[in-house]
């Protein structure tokens, strides 16, 4: 794995192209080496994404006229060396989504550093009475696994019915964290002695008849 540090380095790094002029991106290194099956050694490439570089442009004539079938050049540069060389590309779309973005490195480190940070504040967030950090991980979906999993556990410790709102808001992509989080708030629920109102949803005593926010009588 690329750490954050050497990563947001990499992408800031300014290579050009020798053929172009165009500033090279910095892309994360494909699992595979195309010409002998053996890994790159290295975990990005500086690539020469321009269309309109002579390599890339006349490529697809060479490439054709050599070996009959579609493809093209890009010009590529590995870490700490001087002298580039050529990629083979199969397409013009070839690289251009793994193109590493410093902005999106930054935000994706923001968003870990939080995860941290609330993972830190579980361990005490029930002595606390402090739904923040578990509320935290159970809306992040990129958030780790176990994280997610435990905040659900101490919301039923936490026992505070302000966690439900926040909850029936979110759109979950994690079903089973989705179910988790569900059956907490049933638990939070009963522990306050209060239920949904199934017509509106607004939270409601236990053993009301009738609905206070949409008068709906309830069975
Ligand atoms: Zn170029
Ligand atoms: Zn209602």
């Amino acid at each position: 794995m690329l750490s954050y540090d050497s990563c947001l380095k990499y992408a800031q790094e300014n290579h050009y192209c020798p053929h172009c002029k165009e500033r090279l991106s910095c892309c994360e290194t494909p699992p595979f080496h195309i010409g002998d099956g053996l890994g790159w050694g290295c975990e990005v490439m500086f690539v020469c994404l321009n269309d309109n570089c002579p390599v890339y442009a006349r490529g697809w004539k060479h490439i054709e006229d050599q070996y009959g079938h579609s493809g093209s050049y890009r010009y590529m540069l590995l870490p700490g060396e001087e002298k580039g060389g050529t990629l083979m590309v199969g397409s013009p779309e070839a690289f251009t989504g793994c193109v590493i973005d410093p902005e999106v490195v930054k935000k994706q480190n923001v968003r870990y550093q939080e995860e941290k940070e609330a993972l830190h504040g579980l361990d005490a967030c029930i002595k606390e009475h402090n739904l923040q950090p578990a509320l935290k991980l159970i809306l992040d979906e990129a958030a780790g696994l176990e994280g997610r999993i435990r905040s659900c556990d101490c919301l039923v410790d936490l026992n505070d019915l302000a966690c439900i709102d926040p909850i029936r808001n979110h759109t979950f992509t994690n079903p089973d964290i989705e179910h988790r989080a569900n059956i907490s708030i049933q638990r939070v629920l009963q522990g306050n002695f209060k239920k949904e109102c199934p017509y509106c949803a607004e939270i409601i005593k236990n053993q009301a008849k009738m609905c206070m926010h949409c008068g709906k009588e309830i069975s």
